[in-house]
Formats: structure tokens, sequence, C-alpha cells
């Protein structure tokens, strides 16, 4: 692990000035010369300022990004793009511990959280895995049935201009699972990081302008409000690839219409997570608490309706409230942390509400609550993970994203009865599915109406295998080879050879 930073002080970084945007391989002010806080959710310290970026910062990086498109970029071979991705994995890999140390001290992640056993880190295999692809992307020759010997094949061309806008969730992933597929496919973009958690993208857009990746591929604007927006509307940006929740997602589906821009949109959820009396529960309690508590419920496939068949029901909530008390929550800092803050004081309030309306919409609460405001943790945003029994279907916090470490527990009764309830959701991000039944297994993981199906597991994720959603949780998908579709064209090119 890197030195500790001393607390409050500005990330060694960018000549610890991070308050600045990356356009056109420059790093630059906001025009407006403003900067707004980062704060460590852990302690409630400012621990940067970060360039307000806004309208005008949004055009001259979407300009920039155009540039370069017909630019050196543009003529870059794949393999050459391929050498470029392979060396920012390598600089994501060589610098991880200090990237992630800033997505604790910004978001609060737990410093300790598990790397699931992988080495390299996740976030340099994408990237790797994408620099796999920069090679391999070709059209087809299709034979027509017109008249005459006319020759017919497609090409597969970047996209254009990407404006990748992503929340605070996991800062280094987010950035990455956008920048990766763009380099690959020949595109340039604009990444937008959320105002909560700016720090990572910064130190990652450092990283690429020191691998070599020409001036312009990857621009940086940080904001809190307007640049996302300006981004959104600019005729100038091709496609749209959006993390975030589905009001925004909406509202980029709205401004894209001026001039029709592509979108991909990776969107909210409340998964459900099904429990059969079958199971190996020694497995399947510890597996379903982490699928919601993991990163305090900051996860948009969260498994947080939690439906256990009624014979099992109550040890199963025994279980579950057992392991949730005994999560320790922490300073992100603190290596024994299992349980981090959440983001910011403004989620705090709103998943709090939550935990409010659930007492008044009859909820019993079995396990946390509310708010730890033990010794130092008065100071951050910490909600203890949360075990809610006595709950209905129709109740606001068994229907609604509460993106804390809240879980919902309901019994069932069939297989049938609970695949209905849980597609009965406007959702369709994920689902779990926890039984020894082969059969029953892959019957629900069919019946799911849900963009991934974990069974016998929750949350596992690989750059090979597609991630995305059904219906509200969005549409487009990423990871995976159809992932690259999101960001070509395809043109098709008749020859008639007569
Ligand atoms: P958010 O409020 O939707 O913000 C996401 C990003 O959109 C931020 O960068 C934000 O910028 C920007 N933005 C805000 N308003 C915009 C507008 N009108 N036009 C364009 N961009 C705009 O989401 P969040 O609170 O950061 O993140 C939590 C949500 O993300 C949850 O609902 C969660 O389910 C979802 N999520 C989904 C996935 C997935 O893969 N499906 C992954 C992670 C999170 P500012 O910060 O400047 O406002
Ligand atoms: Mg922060």
């Amino acid at each position: 692990m890197a030195t500790l930073p001393r607390a409050g002080a500005a990330p060694a970084f960018l000549g610890g000035r991070p308050g600045r945007l990356l356009i056109g391989g420059r790093w630059t002010a906001a025009a407006s010369g403003r900067t707004f806080p980062s704060v460590n959710p852990s302690t409630g310290e400012v621990i940067a300022e970060l360039a307000e970026g806004g309208a005008a910062d949004a055009d001259r990086a979407v300009r920039a990004a155009r540039a370069a498109l017909e630019g050196p970029w543009g003529r870059m071979t794949p393999r050459e793009r391929q050498s470029l991705l392979w060396a920012l994995a390598d600089a994501v890999e060589e610098h991880y511990d200090e990237l992630h140390l800033l997505e604790v001290l910004d978001m609060g992640l737990p410093v300790g959280r598990p790397r699931s056993g992988r080495t390299p880190p996740w976030e340099a295999e994408v990237l790797r895995y994408f620099a796999g692809w920069a090679t391999k992307i070709h059209g087809e020759t299709i034979p027509n049935s017109v008249p005459g010997p006319v020759l017919s094949y497609t090409l597969r061309e970047p996209v254009g201009v990407v404006a990748a806008i992503v929340p605070w969730n996991r800062p280094v992933n987010n950035a990455v699972w956008k920048i990766a597929p763009a380099l690959a496919t020949g595109c340039t973009l604009v990444l937008k990081p959320a105002e909560e958690a700016g720090l990572a993208a910064l130190r990652i857009g450092e990283l690429a302008t020191g691998i070599g990746l020409p001036d312009g591929v990857l621009n940086i604007v940080t904001g809190s409000g307007g640049a996302g927006a300006a981004l959104a509307a600019h005729d100038g940006v091709d496609k749209v690839a959006f993390t975030g929740s589905t009001e925004v997602g909406q509202e980029i589906v709205r401004a894209s219409a001026g001039n029709l821009k592509r979108l991909s949109l990776e969107l909210g959820g409340k998964s459900p997570d099904i429990v059969f009396a079958d199971a190996d529960l020694s497995r399947a309690i510890p597996g379903a608490a982490m699928g919601v508590f993991m990163f305090s419920g900051q996860v948009c496939c969260a498994g947080t309706r939690i439906y256990v068949e009624r014979p099992v029901y109550d040890e199963f909530v025994e279980g579950v409230c057992a392991f949730a008390d005994g999560l320790k929550v922490g300073d992100g800092l603190d290596p024994e942390t299992r349980i981090g803050p959440l983001v910011s004081a403004e989620h705090l309030a709103r998943v709090t509400a939550y935990l409010d309306l659930a007492a008044q919409e009859g909820a019993r609460t079995a396990a946390g609550g509310g708010r730890v405001e033990d010794g130092d943790l008065a100071r951050g945003f910490f909600v203890a993970p949360t075990v809610l029994t006595d709950v209905r279907d129709d109740m606001r916090v068994v229907r609604e994203e509460i993106f804390g470490p809240v879980a919902c527990v309901l019994p069932f009764d069939s297989p049938e009865e609970v695949a209905a309830r849980a597609n009965d959701t406007p959702f369709g991000l994920a689902g779990g599915v926890w039984t020894r039944d082969v059969g029953k297994a892959h019957r629900l993981a069919g019946a799911l109406r849900a963009g991934t199906v974990w069974v016998n597991s929750m949350l596992l994720m690989d750059p090979a295998v597609p991630f995305g959603g059904y219906r509200m949780s969005g549409y487009g998908r990423e990871m995976g080879e159809r992932s690259l579709d999101e960001y070509l064209n395809v043109k098709a090119v008749w020859v008639d050879t007569r």
C-alpha cells in the first residue's frame, strides 16, 4: 500500500493540483475558473478542489476529441491502439494501490476489500481484454442475390466521439469500463466522472498522457451538474455511454434527440435474490448478504429483494442478521473495515429516509436500521447493514432502489410464485438463485427477466461476459464481444464488379 496521505491533504498527483480538466492533452482550469470540493465520506473532510466544468468546457473537450479522431488517432493501426491499451493496463496495474487509495478517500470504498483473488487487478484485466479486441474487429463478406457479379461486404467503423458519463460508486472501474471499449474500437472520448468522486478518473487521465496516448483521445471534464447535461445535448457527440440513475438516464434519452446520438444506458435496479430450501445455507447466507452489503449497497446489481422459501425463512433471517451484525463498519482506510460509508451527506439522508419509511410502512428492523455514529464515525456518513422483515411486495422499500446497505427479506412458497414476484418490478438488471437442484436453477435462470442471473453466487463479473439491463435498468451491454457493437457503426459496401 502506498503511503497514506495526511487526512485532508490534497492527493499527491497532478503536482498536487487535481482541480483541472484534461482537454486535448493539456491540464486546464474550467472556463469559469470555479472549483468545487470533493469530500472524504469517512470523515466529512474536503480532500481536494476539482474544476467546475460547464458547457464551455464540454464543448472544448468535444472539439478536442473530434480533432484527435480526425487526426492522429484515426490514422493509427489497430495494433498501435492495442499497444497503447496494453500500456495503459500496465500503468493502471503499476499504480493500482494509489488509484484504489483515491477511491478509498473519495468515496469510502474499504481499502481492504477483497480483490476476489484477482491478480492482476480487475481494471487492468478489463483493459487487456479490450486491448485484445483492438486487432480483431472486422466486417463480413456477405453473399447477395442481386443479379450480376456484385460483391457486398461490411466495415465496422468507430461511432466517433463518445461522452462517457459515470457515477461515483466504483471510480476506477467505472472509468475503465468506458475507456477500454472506446479505445479498442477507435473512438475518442470525453469522460465525465461523478461530482462525488472525480479523483481516480483524473489520475487515470494523467497515466494515459504518460503512456503517450495522443492528445484529445481521452478528455476528462469534472463538474457538479452542468457538464454531463451539456455533453448529453452536444451535437458534436456521436454517442453517450452512461452509467447512473434511471431518472438521469431518461433525461439523457431526451437530450440525445437533438442529433439522435447513440446511447448505451446502465441504470438502476432492485434485483431479486432467491434462496430455495434445498440451498446450501452456509454459502447462501453470506453470499446473499454480501450481495446486498458490498460497498455499502452502492452497487447497481445488488440483490436487495431476498426471497427465501418458507421452510428455511426463519433460519435464513437469523443467519443473515448475525452476519450483518458481524460486519465491521468503519473508515475506508481501516484495513479491518468491511462496510465503509455512504458516498455523501445527501445520500446518507436519502438512505436514512428510506429506513424511516420502512418503519412507517410497517417493516420490522431485524438488524442494523440506522446511522452509525460511534466515536469518529459521527463525522462520516455510515449506515449499519440493515435487514428488514415483515415487508410486502408493494412497499416502497421493496420496490424502489435505495442504493444503501438495506436487505428486504420475504418468504415464498413455490418457484412459479417467486418467479412472478421477482419479475414484478420495472427494473431488470440482475437476479440470484440459490439451490442444489440443477433443473430448478436453470428454469429460474430462464424465467427471470434480467440481464444477469447468478446461481449459487452473487456479483461475479468477467471482462468476457456481457453485463447490462432489461427494461428500466437500461439497454446496451458492457464487457464481452457484444459490447463492441455499442461503439461501432456498420457500413455496407456494394461493388458491381462488371
Ligand atoms: P446519477 O445522479 O444518475 O449521476 C450519474 C452521472 O450522471 C454523474 O456523472 C452526473 O454528474 C451525471 N448527470 C447528472 N445529471 C445529468 C444530466 N441531466 N445529463 C447528463 N448527465 C448527468 O447517479 P449517481 O447518483 O452518481 O449514481 C447512482 C445511480 O447509478 C444508482 O441509481 C445506480 O443504480 C446507478 N448505477 C448503475 C450501474 C449499472 O451498471 N447499471 C452502475 C453503477 C451505478 P454530476 O455528478 O455532475 O451530477
Ligand atoms: Mg468524494
